[in-house]
């Protein structure tokens, strides 16, 4: 049986980054001012053990939020050190970190395998170097080909995040990037809609009428088409959207874009809506929708969505456990 896997997301808002992206304020976008202690740590990696039960679970530690291999190497340490006994006595499986394309090199990676590292993943955002110039990201596209390269050469597993939506982006180059992730090896990848969050220059851009966020359609569009590359690749999509950090949920802190608490069930609603679509054109107006259990509710739809647009058809869905993938059978009831 397949293990279920838990990250205990740990946030280093900011701490070591000398750069401001334009759509950036981590400490935000964590919504945690500050930056956490080692004991921090500790009570916080044993209040999320208490609630995962361990049997048949694979957990892992991620260092997210921030670029942690820009911080000093001792304070990198202190943190990997941190988690190193509950590794040893077989609590938590690996640490996994989000960082710089830009800073991480072979020294840097020695350091974190050493330490249980297992998988990095890195900002990559865009691989249009317009894109990325004009989000002053710091970096070009060729620095994230070449620390991903290092990466899967160092026998770590290899996330490529991905940014769509920022200013100068297109569909077209989104569809580049996540072409290109592929192509780079990554194991997996996120697909984080830009979002504009007080505080940041892109508030001062979209205030002044610069810059134009997507609106949730189009943002749900495009990272369907980027769902599809993925999916057909094997690169796993461990998130779409931003975490609903409580800033976000309670609009505080968000000035405009994208966001949707359930926006992966919005893209795989209409991943399901492309399958159904053409039954539209059937001639029966009554009939039965056999599909995957796990995969019923996106079939239906968030809120009901696919089935309502059948409109004047009388349509059921019914979950089969026989079912594997996005397979699924009509069944006429005429
Ligand atoms: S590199 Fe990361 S943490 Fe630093 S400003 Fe850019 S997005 Fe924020």
């Amino acid at each position: 049986m397949k293990k279920k896997h838990f990250n205990i997301p740990l946030f280093i808002p900011e701490l070591a980054c000398p750069f401001q992206c334009i759509y950036c304020n981590q400490r935000k976008i964590s919504g945690q001012l500050v930056v956490p202690s080692a004991e921090e740590i500790t009570t916080k990696i044993d209040k999320h053990l208490e609630t995962i039960s361990e049997k048949n679970s694979e957990v892992e530690v991620a260092f997210f939020g921030g670029n942690f291999t820009g911080l000093k190497i001792d304070e990198q340490v202190e943190y990997l050190e941190v988690v190193q006994p509950y590794v040893q006595k077989g609590k938590i499986s690996g640490i996994r970190l989000s960082t710089r394309p830009d800073y991480i090199n072979e020294e840097a990676l020695n350091i974190l395998k050493n330490y249980n590292v297992k998988t990095i993943e890195l900002g990559a955002q865009s691989m249009d170097d317009e894109v990325l110039k004009l989000a002053k990201r710091g970096h070009t596209a060729v620095d994230t080909e070449n620390t991903s390269k290092l990466i899967l050469e160092a026998g770590f597993s290899l996330g490529l995040q991905m940014m769509i939506g920022l200013p100068g982006d297109t569909l077209d180059k989104a569809i580049y990037t996540a072409k290109k992730i592929v192509e780079l090896g990554a194991n997996n990848t996120r697909i984080y809609p830009c979002l504009v969050i007080k505080g940041t220059k892109l508030e001062e851009m979209y205030r002044s009428g610069k810059y134009k966020p997507l609106s949730l359609d189009e943002a749900v569009l495009w990272s369907k088409e980027l769902l599809k590359i993925f999916e057909s690749s094997g690169v796993d999509v461990i998130k779409m959207g931003l975490h609903p950090s409580e800033g976000l949920l309670s609009g505080e802190e968000l000035i405009a874009g994208p966001f949707h608490q359930s926006f992966r069930e919005l893209v795989l609603t209409e991943i399901w809506w492309d399958l159904l679509e053409p039954l539209l054109k059937r001639e029966e107006s009554k009939f039965d929708i056999y599909v995957p259990k796990g995969q019923i509710n996106y079939a239906v739809g968030y809120n009901a969505q696919n089935k309502k647009r059948f409109k004047d058809k009388e349509v059921k869905f019914i979950a089969d456990q026989n079912f594997k993938g996005r397979d699924f059978k009509i069944i006429s009831l005429e």
